[in-house]
């Protein structure tokens, strides 16, 4: 049997106990932490959303497009113009 550490995905604290079943007979933790803000949590949840990582991965996402949005305004401008008044060839092609 090895056992592997538990640690709070919220957290980050080791003072994890079992905390019982899922419906789906996954197994549920509980996070000792009275800081923590999640009371208990799955490892192994079946909804891959509900994990700290994934929400994280979707922020630094929208963050990244934010920036390319950006990049597109400074450089084409707000509507596809270029900066001496003309449309851009590239923007015009794509739309048709
Ligand atoms: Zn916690």
């Amino acid at each position: 049997m090895v056992l592997i550490p538990v640690r709070c995905p919220y957290c980050q604290s080791a003072h994890v106990i079992q905390g019982g079943k899922t419906d789906t007979d996954k197994q549920r933790d509980r996070c000792r932490n009275p800081d923590c803000s999640h009371q208990s949590f799955l490892l192994n949840s079946a909804y891959k959303g509900r994990s700290p990582q994934i929400k994280q991965q979707v922020i630094d996402m929208g963050r990244v497009s934010h920036l390319l949005r950006l990049a597109k305004t400074v450089m084409i401008g707000p509507e596809g113009e270029t900066p001496n008044g003309r449309g851009s060839d590239k923007v015009s092609a794509l739309s048709e």
